[in-house]
């Protein structure tokens, strides 16, 4: 077993059971992509077993913090089966669910989610890397699912120095290789593509939220609605369904754009109800200002402007821009639904950000409510990092 040892002072987090440790803090010892080693203080004591990664700034990823314990398959079955006995219990109201999520789930680099009998795993760390097919055996046999697809395409593992790999992992029997599936979230039918949709092919973070937005554009009677970032439109769907008599969705990638007016019609809609605009946001908010339109309420859910909170502060500057323009565009009461999934910026700053925003708007709001990821997607008490998506919902006074 290969030994990595910290320097002085440097334990303190694998202490508080947070699963990583970052070039620096290591004194001496290496080991092969993913293997396991062991970790110890400065003085000899054991911190963690955990998963060795040459080429990251995070070079080891914590497994567990119990010396006795050993990182084998069995290690893994335990991993698994506590991540789904979770989600069982779990108030899930869709076919779609994620079933692993990370460090949360104590599985640092395993994204796995769940579409109906179809998993979608992203294996992003060396750890996870090397124990894909023990893995993907491991969730086939305690999900039950059909088939596992592999999108392990995302540009993290290039800091792990691992290439991109996707396409089928498990496919039991005669099962179709159609890459594409439906779910049914809160009623409604969506579909999405495993191999080219984005991420591992939907949104399941924001289900609750597209629920409560459908629930509050029913309850103040808002008519227009401007989807922004719009993807597939589940924002668009949830609209309708909540009684909105037209919808705009608006994306800068035409082919996820396609997709939106399937939904509309799936869902039993008039296709007329929706636009769909293919366009940069930012320049479609600021001409429906020079046009002089409104809308009741609007959906900002841009992707990440901040990876790390070192790009915190150009992030900060383009999330206020998108909210001034879309709060200057909202009807006096009319709702906005604003978010941001940069693991970079703080609820407490996206805030402050909105709060600017309508200073320099002219427009003054009453926060409804304070959003964040849906519950398979958890944030655990010693991962604050797992917290990424927060959003807010203001009406406009
Ligand atoms: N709200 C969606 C998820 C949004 S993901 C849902 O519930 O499913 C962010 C989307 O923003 C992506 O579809 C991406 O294509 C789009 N996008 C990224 N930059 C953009 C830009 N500058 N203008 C318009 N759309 C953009």
């Amino acid at each position: 077993m290969k030994l990595i040892r910290l320097r002085d002072g440097k334990d303190r987090s694998l202490q508080r059971r947070h699963p990583w440790v970052f070039e620096g803090s290591i004194a001496n010892g290496r080991a092969d992509p993913g293997e396991t080693v062991r970790v110890e203080a400065a003085d000899g004591r054991f911190l963690a077993w955990g998963a060795y990664s040459p080429s990251s700034m995070i070079r080891v990823r914590a497994w567990s913090f119990i010396e006795a314990e050993r990182i084998d398959r069995a290690f893994f079955e335990r991993r698994v089966a506590r991540a789904l006995a979770l989600r069982a219990r779990l108030p899930v109201p869709s076919t779609g669910m994620r079933l692993v999520h990370g460090e949360a789930d104590g599985l640092p680099g395993l994204v796995v989610d769940r579409y109906g009998d179809t998993l979608c795993a992203q294996f992003l760390a060396a750890g996870t890397d090397r124990w894909k097919d023990t893995l993907a055996d491991l969730l086939m046999a305690a999900s039950g699912a059909a088939r596992l697809y592999e999108r392990s395409d995302a540009g993290v593992r290039e800091r792990e120095g691992l290439a991109p790999v996707t396409g089928w992992l498990r496919r039991t029997g005669d099962v179709s290789g159609n890459t594409e599936v439906t779910i049914e979230e809160h009623g409604w039918q969506l579909t999405l593509d495993v191999a080219t949709g984005h991420k591992t092919g939907f949104y399941l973070d924001q289900r609750d939220n597209r629920l409560r937005f459908s629930q509050l554009v029913r309850h103040f009677g808002l008519r227009t609605v401007l989807n922004c970032y719009s993807y597939t439109g589940g924002f668009t769907v949830a609209a309708l369904a909540g009684g909105a008599e037209h919808v705009t969705s608006v994306d800068s990638s035409a082919p996820v754009l396609q997709r939106v007016q399937d939904h509309v019609r799936m869902n039993g809609f008039d296709e007329a109800r929706n636009a769909c605009v293919d366009a940069d946001v930012n320049q479609f908010l600021r001409q429906s200002l020079e046009a002089g339109r409104r809308f009741d309420a609007i959906v900002l859910d841009p992707p990440k402007f901040a990876p790390s909170a070192a790009h915190a502060e150009r992030a900060a500057r383009a999330y206020k821009d998108i909210n001034r323009l879309a709060l200057k565009l909202l009807a006096p009461g009319g709702l906005l639904f604003t978010f941001s999934c940069s693991g970079g910026i703080s609820a407490d700053l996206f805030h402050k950000i909105v709060a600017g925003a309508a200073l320099d708007a002219g427009v003054d709001g009453a926060i409804l409510q304070r959003l964040e990821g849906a519950c398979d997607h958890p944030t655990t008490m010693v991962f604050p990092e797992g917290e990424y998506l927060k959003g807010l919902a203001v009406l406009r006074l």
